[in-house]
């Protein structure tokens, strides 16, 4: 069996989501990009008994092998697995003030600047369709453009990253902010970060953590780029690139 590491942590990520309380029982599916294709959580299995063969794997065309199906929310996960290169693992979940925000098809604005770890300024909800379908991933592919998470209308919410972790973390950090979202709005109606401040908190997301040696290094090697905002970028690189960028191909 192939990538037997990777199926253990998609199993441990899927058993997170019961443990952070994002979904309850079976709901959810978390998915890991691989050659050819990427493995998911398959249909209707309670995380807590599910074993690395039970990882299902699916190709590029959509076409799964393994025991069991993949869950049926497989085709949002192909999709973005196609159009958002920077996508290497993803997590959907069902959690209780990301899912009640959706319910009212509300976006979360620029309420507090953590609202820019997704990757813009603020996280989008996506139209409602029913589950599967791809008129439903047409819909999560357009909220998620230069975003790396999105609230689903009467649905949840989806979160992707570098890797499970990551993925895991920034759906945890979506719910958190749907909560204190919420929390606000029963107290008033917040004053939003304006653009130009929500443009500072990117920047500073983007020189921070993992990609602040990378960008010291690309500063060292070439000049700068002063864009319109007036603040000025690292010149872009191949693992360097702003957020806001669809991905393609
Ligand atoms: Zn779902």
């Amino acid at each position: 069996m192939r990538h037997i590491d990777l199926r253990e942590n998609i199993i441990k990520t899927a058993l997170s989501l019961n443990e952070t309380g994002l979904s309850a029982g079976a709901s959810g599916n978390v998915s890991a990009r691989v050659e050819g294709g990427f493995l998911i959580t398959p249909s209707g299995v309670k995380y807590h008994k599910l074993r690395a063969p039970d990882i299902v794997f699916m190709d590029m065309q959509g076409n799964a092998s393994g025991d069991f199906v993949p869950s049926s929310e497989w085709r949002f996960h192909l999709d973005i697995y196609k159009q958002r290169r920077s996508a290497k693992a993803i997590v959907h979940a069902h959690p209780a003030y990301a899912t009640a925000l959706a319910c009212l098809n509300k976006s979360i604005p620029a309420f507090l600047y953590m609202v820019a770890a997704a990757g813009g300024k603020d996280i989008r909800c996506c139209r409602y369709h029913p589950f599967g379908t791809p008129e439903l991933s047409e819909a999560v592919l357009e909220a998620l453009l230069g975003r790396k998470a999105c609230l689903m209308s009467h649905h949840g919410l989806i979160a992707f990253g570098d890797n499970l972790e990551k993925a895991l973390s920034l759906a945890v950090e979506v719910e958190v902010l749907a909560k204190q979202y919420q929390l606000v709005l029963q107290m008033g109606e917040p004053e939003l970060l304006s653009d130009k401040e929500m443009e500072d908190v990117l920047h500073r997301f983007w020189t921070y953590g993992d990609n602040a040696q990378k960008v010291e290094d690309e500063k060292r090697r070439k000049p700068r780029k002063v864009w319109k905002s007036g603040i000025s970028y690292p010149k872009r690189s191949t693992f360097y690139r702003r957020p806001d960028e669809k991905d393609g191909m």
